[in-house]
């Protein structure tokens, strides 16, 4: 079945394609077709997840990118963490603020290839904290992916929030044809538990999981070379096999990998030849080979 077909008889409620609505109001069907529109543009996209806070997400997410746009391809990176953006620390654009032309904003470049967007380019005081409820969040993220100026993309990277609540859920809706879901976690049974939920939330909107990588998997001391798993080792892959999930690799704790997410200097440009810098590049290549596809109807 054609793309087209598919859309003729697609019933969606979400899907920014579907045919007019009778209740939409002439803003409502605007604000949709520019959505639409903006969003066909973009080859793949894959949305990073975790179950919980502080295991590494956005510094996957950053380096995935960063890998993307090395291998060539033109990638957005899109923060949907309204409540914590740190992505623009990672790539150093701490303080640096977008600005429109005509009706679009415009992202933020770290090179010709690698654009992005953080709720933080929007906000004169990088301090201060959003009290937002979820349609004001829901808002910000359509717009962010409806008025952003991305252009043709191969790759738009969602770094989202920790948890399963407004922001996954209103980027996975968003954006009805996403490739699927990059997840993050740590080796340890609390963290690997939380990423079931991640898994389970993927499976309800039925959102594929292309894989599961294992952060902060082992140290490797850079004295005497002896790994100790400091959380173990293999939890993110054994979950992986027992959920039917791909798994795409290890990610070892280094303090470079720290060191160059605080400098804002992705790890995967400043340190591709490290062994962290290679467990990167090995769990991000098959991410490069990843199929076309169509939209395949209506989501749950
Ligand atoms: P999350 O997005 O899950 O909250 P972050 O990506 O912000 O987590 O990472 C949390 C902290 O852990 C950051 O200081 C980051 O530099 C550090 N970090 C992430 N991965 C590694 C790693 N493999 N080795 C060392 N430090 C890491």
């Amino acid at each position: 079945m054609s793309a087209k077909q598919a859309c003729d008889s697609c019933t969606s409620s979400t899907c920014s394609s579907r045919p007019r609505d009778l209740q939409e109001t002439d803003e409502q069907y605007a604000a949709r077709q520019r959505l639409a529109e903006r969003t066909a543009k973009i080859r793949h996209k894959i949305l990073v997840l975790s179950g919980k806070g502080g295991v590494g997400k956005s510094t996957v997410a950053a380096n995935l990118a960063m890998h993307l746009a090395l291998n060539g391809r033109r990638v957005g990176l899109l923060d949907v963490d309204i409540h914590g953006p740190s992505i623009p620390r990672l790539f150093g654009l701490e303080g640096k603020a977008t600005y429109m032309v005509g009706e679009s904003m415009m992202p933020l470049e770290f090179s010709v290839n690698l654009k992005i967007m953080s709720i933080a380019f929007c906000l004169s005081d990088s301090d201060a904290a959003l009290i937002w409820r979820g349609p004001m969040k829901i808002g910000v993220i359509r717009q962010f992916l409806a008025d952003v100026e991305w252009g043709d993309l191969d790759y738009l990277i969602v770094d989202c929030p920790p948890g399963t609540g407004d922001e996954p859920l209103s980027a996975v809706q968003m954006l009805n044809d996403a490739d699927g879901a990059v997840v993050v976690t740590t080796p340890q049974t609390i963290s690997v538990d939380d990423v079931r939920r991640s898994i389970s939330f993927c499976r309800k909107l039925s959102l594929p999981v292309l894989g599961v990588i294992e952060n902060m998997s082992g140290f490797a001391c850079p004295k005497c070379g002896e790994i100790t798993d400091i959380f173990g080792a293999g939890g993110g892959e054994d979950m992986a096999k027992s959920m039917g999930v791909p798994f795409l690799g290890r990610i070892p704790i280094d303090p470079a990998v720290r060191e160059t997410c605080d400098q804002g200097k992705p790890h995967a440009y400043y340190n591709s030849k490290t062994p962290s810098g290679l467990a990167f590049a090995a769990a991000f290549d098959p991410l490069l080979a990843l199929p076309e596809r169509e939209c395949d109807g209506p989501q749950a």
